[in-house]
């Protein structure tokens, strides 16, 4: 079974456009060093059409292309970043309950919540309990640590339903802050809830991974997912085999789960082409990384199987 840890979905006013310009400015720079002259306005406008999916029908179709079986919708909350959302947390959240009660054999639902909104523990009640959603995701940059005490009374939550947390870890594009996703903060959960599955998206962030591992050799409860890393697999194939294996051997290959991040990435690598290189590791990877096809299959499905209990 193939399970992708890390999806959005956007509809129309779901996200500000704000948003989607600070990563058009990451993308734009990042296709002119290849030559392609594009502007900001022009990359993010293109980017808020491509990612209007409400009813996930790309996703669904990109699963196919791809042999994904399921994937985990993730919800970002990002208002107290971009004040003024045109549809409420609550709708949007609901809307991704729908979509998964909708294709049970294929989505899965986390609610999307920042700490900081003064009925987060009841929205967060609401979406597990009313709507069936199956974790919660936070997103720090959006300006909070994941360590305040804000943050706690859904941790509690979340460790008393045994449901996961997935957060945002390494870098992230304007006007959103990296500080507070910085991989050190979620040592302080792996010392106050050891026994919570917390997901560190992007293993800490393509160059992040080293102090990811620093952390996860000591907090058991912590896993990752290694979506954003299709960037370091296009740039210096050598280097991901090599950081991918570093995190196998020292923090464990059961705590690695496939993500793409889906529809970030896509102008840079298609998920079928995501899913074909994690697959093709055991007969690609550079002369002496080695990994074995029981790895390859824990990371594309198994050990996501096990955190969601499926
Ligand atoms: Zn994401």
């Amino acid at each position: 079974m193939i399970i992708d840890i890390h999806t959005h979905i956007f509809g129309k006013g779901w996200m500000p456009k704000e948003f989607f310009y600070g990563i058009a400015r990451f993308i734009t720079y990042e296709f002119a060093k290849s030559g392609v002259q594009q502007s900001i306005e022009e990359v993010g406008d293109g980017m808020v059409d491509a990612s209007d999916d409400p009813r996930a029908e790309s996703l669904l179709q990109e699963m196919e292309e791809a042999g994904i079986d399921r994937s985990i919708l993730l919800p970002v909350d990002l208002e107290f970043a971009f004040p003024g959302q045109a549809v409420p947390m609550q709708e949007v959240n609901k809307l991704h309950a729908e979509l998964a009660q909708q294709h049970p054999q294929r989505l899965i639902a986390f609610a999307g919540i920042d700490p900081r909104r003064g009925n987060a523990v009841e929205l967060f009640t609401q979406c597990v309990q009313d709507w069936g959603m199956q974790g919660l995701k936070l997103h720090p940059t959006a300006g909070f640590y994941p360590n305040q005490k804000e943050v706690y009374p859904l941790l509690e939550k979340a460790c008393a339903w045994k449901i996961p947390v997935l957060i945002h870890s390494g870098s992230m594009m304007v006007p959103l802050r990296s500080k507070y996703s910085q991989v050190i903060h979620l040592d302080d959960l792996g010392a106050d809830f050891p026994d919570l599955p917390v997901i560190a998206a992007h293993c800490g962030g393509i160059f992040g991974y080293q102090q990811m591992i620093s952390v996860m050799t000591t907090k058991l409860n912590i896993l990752v997912d290694i979506s954003a890393w299709q960037l370091l697999a296009i740039k210096n194939y050598p280097h991901f085999c090599r950081a991918l294996r570093d995190v196998m051997d020292f923090a464990g290959c059961e705590r690695i789960l496939f993500g793409s991040d889906s529809p970030s990435f896509r102008s840079f690598m298609s998920n079928p082409d995501w899913v074909q290189t994690i697959k093709d590791l055991p007969r690609n990877a550079p002369d002496g990384i080695r990994f074995t096809e029981e790895e390859i299959a824990a990371v594309l499905g198994g050990n996501a199987q096990r955190v969601l209990k499926l």
